[in-house]
């Protein structure tokens, strides 16, 4: 098993990764929670939720399961969450252990961070994209006219990260995850990028690494957000390839391409931009094709229409009076905030359409 420490700002808290550590979570975690509620969801729930239950002996314990998918991030389902939290008697010495992917993590941190005015939870990532979610305190649910709209900064007080339930996660969402770790690559670890890319995630291999690539992607994260919690500043840099990939997320339509392989195209874009306005010299080739060998869906761009996805990229949280602020790179490694005009990014939109795609 390997740690780290994260420093946030009201306390300091541990991510252990290794193999296994869903049998081990009781004798992991501090003793004197007065009850324990494990939120999970319906695909997570028949693979791992008796292990996690199992390991967890003299608390009382409940459980609560919910539909997998986007789709929970949401109203109705925080408020049935929150009732099961009254219903059940969970108090302030209560903990919430939140077992699987970002979407588990984003809603239960939530719930966590709101009943009654915020109690303790463990993130326990399942997916690969949830070396980044688990990490930095951001947790949210949707509104029907946004992502990610209603939210709260509540970090974990422990974030216990089991390698081995990576073992069912289905190929097309290990693909997701991996776009974040190249990013975190772009961001802060060229060498990490190199190594990422020049694998076959198909192969079994992968499994070899996959522990070593986590870890750096959450030491990477965790950095940037130690530095700027709140997102006054540097933590902009984290949205790395999601100005487009936002876009392309919400343009074609939430479940016809994941979140991480749209921020796989945001992150070509990204590229792009650089290499056009700071000529900057980029991997564009290299990542074009390594992307299309593991089947990420390139090919949607083609079909969305260009101004609607300028207009969306418009509207992302991280835009001002209509421009939009793009995170590009110098380098490898060396991340830079830049504004670019609806005109210009229509046209470099267009461009990159027929140039790279
Ligand atoms: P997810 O939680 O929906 O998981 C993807 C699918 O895999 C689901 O169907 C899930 O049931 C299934 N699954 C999970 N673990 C499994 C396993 N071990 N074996 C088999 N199946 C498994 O999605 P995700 O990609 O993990 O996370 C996406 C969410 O994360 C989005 O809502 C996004 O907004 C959020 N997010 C949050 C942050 C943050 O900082 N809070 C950062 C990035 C993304
Ligand atoms: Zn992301």
């Amino acid at each position: 098993m390997k740690e780290l420490s994260i420093h946030a700002s009201n306390h300091s808290y541990k991510v252990q990764i290794g193999k296994g550590l869903r049998h081990t979570v009781g004798s992991m975690i501090a003793k004197d929670y007065s009850h324990v509620m494990i939120i999970t969801d319906s695909q997570v729930a028949p693979l791992y939720l008796e292990d996690v239950k199992h390991s967890l002996t003299g608390t009382p314990i409940d459980t609560v399961i919910f539909p997998a998918g986007e789709q929970a991030k949401s109203m109705s389902q925080y408020e049935e969450l929150l009732t099961a939290c009254i219903e059940n008697s969970l108090d302030r010495k209560s903990l919430i252990i939140a077992l699987g992917g970002g979407v588990v993590g984003d809603l239960a941190g939530f719930v966590a961070a709101t009943y009654m005015r915020g109690i303790d939870y463990i993130q326990m990532p399942t997916t690969v994209l949830a070396h980044d979610s688990s990490v930095g305190g951001k947790v949210a649910i949707n509104h029907p006219l946004g992502k990610n709209l209603i939210g709260s900064f509540h970090s974990p007080v422990q974030v216990l990260y089991d390698v081995e339930t990576l073992q069912t996660l289905p190929y097309h969402e290990l693909r997701s995850g991996y776009a974040e770790i190249i990013k975190h690559g772009c961001l802060d670890d060229p060498d990490l990028f190199h190594d990422a890319t020049s694998r076959s995630l198909a192969d079994e291999a992968i499994t070899e690494v996959l522990e070593d690539h986590l870890l750096k992607g959450i030491a990477i994260k965790a950095s940037v957000v130690e530095q700027d919690e709140k997102e006054t500043g540097i933590r902009k840099y984290l949205n790395l390839g999601h100005t487009l990939g936002h876009a392309i997320e919400s343009e074609a339509g939430y479940g016809h391409v994941t979140h991480g392989e749209a921020v796989a195209i945001g992150l070509l874009f990204a590229m792009y931009v650089s290499k056009e306005k700071l000529e900057a010299s980029m991997p564009i080739a290299n990542l074009y094709a390594w992307l299309g060998k593991q089947g990420y869906p390139l090919n949607v761009l083609t079909h969305l229409d260009t101004s609607s996805l300028v207009d969306r990229m418009k509207k992302d949280k991280k835009s001002t009076s209509g421009k939009v602020n793009m995170v590009l790179l110098e380098e490898l490694g060396k991340p830079v905030m830049m504004e670019v005009k609806e005109t210009e990014l229509t046209e470099l939109l267009n461009r990159f359409k027929e140039e790279v795609m």
